[in-house]
């Protein structure tokens, strides 16, 4: 990329990744982010964030990649959802970032997280981002919808110690809902994960009125149960923290009233999947 070099000059650190953040590649031509796609050379970040300790083993550094497939009546990250909304940063400028935190991360245990937005609508660079951590030899995590799990293969695979496994919903039906998205490239996933005895963490969020339905969380439970390879099952109570975010993009959000679910109802669904024989934070 020599003219149409991506600008640098933008702050990736944020406090969280629920800043909102929008437009930082709008002067990228269309050439220049196929082309970034397809190497992985660059990528478009919504930021880098520090001191996680929700988003994997230990204290993470997570990395928050803009474009994502999915629209989850729930998203707490929107402006995530398109890839021009990201900062453009070379892999050199994302390894250099991380780089900084490598000897603390090692100090406690911790490591890197890949999350977006969905980091797959970004594999080449993933991918790239994983090797340099490996290099850097720090535990990887990837934080996926799972839907395009396809992407990546046995030998990518072999670059991310566990993979983060959102599953939102079971019945085809309310997870189209939800999502927009069938479940079954997720679920595609899942059991490839199971094949490779790939380390999972199972993430459910729990959405009163959508997801909290007793029988579909028996069904997810037994799912991953059955699978061989689900550490643990996080699951994630709804919160509105990023309905500020669909207000100030224009979009429609339609569980602007819903209350998060009570902690004993949380507990419920909990249970459910310890009943499996799974763990659950
Ligand atoms: S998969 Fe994640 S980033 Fe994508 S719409 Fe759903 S919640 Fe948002």
């Amino acid at each position: 990329m020599s003219d149409n070099r991506p600008k640098q000059s933008v702050e990736l650190l944020a406090d969280s990744p629920y800043v909102l953040r929008t437009d930082n590649s709008k002067d990228v031509p269309e050439n220049n982010i196929k082309t970034a796609l397809a190497s992985g050379n660059s990528g478009f970040l919504h930021s880098f964030t520090t001191g996680s300790a929700v988003d994997g083993p230990g204290i993470r550094v997570v990395a928050w990649t803009s474009g994502c497939q999915f629209k989850c009546l729930y998203c707490h990250n929107p402006d995530t959802w398109k890839i021009r909304n990201g900062i453009p940063v070379t892999i050199e400028r994302a390894t250099a970032t991380l780089e900084k935190y490598v000897a603390g991360l090692k100090i406690m245990g911790g490591g890197f997280t890949l999350s977006g937005g969905e980091p797959l609508m970004q594999d080449r660079f993933a991918v790239n981002l994983f090797t340099a951590a490996k290099k850097m030899g720090i535990h990887t995590a990837l934080d996926t919808n799972g839907s395009l799990g396809n992407r990546l293969s046995d030998s990518d695979l072999e670059k991310i110690d566990v993979v983060l496994l959102d599953i939102k919903a079971w019945n085809e039906e309310n997870h189209k809902r939800i999502t927009g998205y069938q479940i079954a490239p997720v679920l595609e996933f899942a059991r490839r994960l199971g094949s490779l005895k790939k380390p999972v963490w199972i993430r459910f969020v729990m959405v009163p009125g959508y997801t909290d339905n007793p029988s579909e969380a028996k069904m997810i439970a037994k799912f991953a149960s059955d699978l061989g390879n689900v550490e643990r099952v996080d699951v994630l109570p709804f919160h509105q923290m990023g309905r500020f975010k669909w207000k100030e993009l224009g979009l429609r959000y339609k569980l602007e009233g819903l209350e998060p679910p009570a902690p004993e109802d949380v507990q419920k669904i909990c249970t459910q999947f310890r009943e499996e024989g799974l763990k659950t934070y």
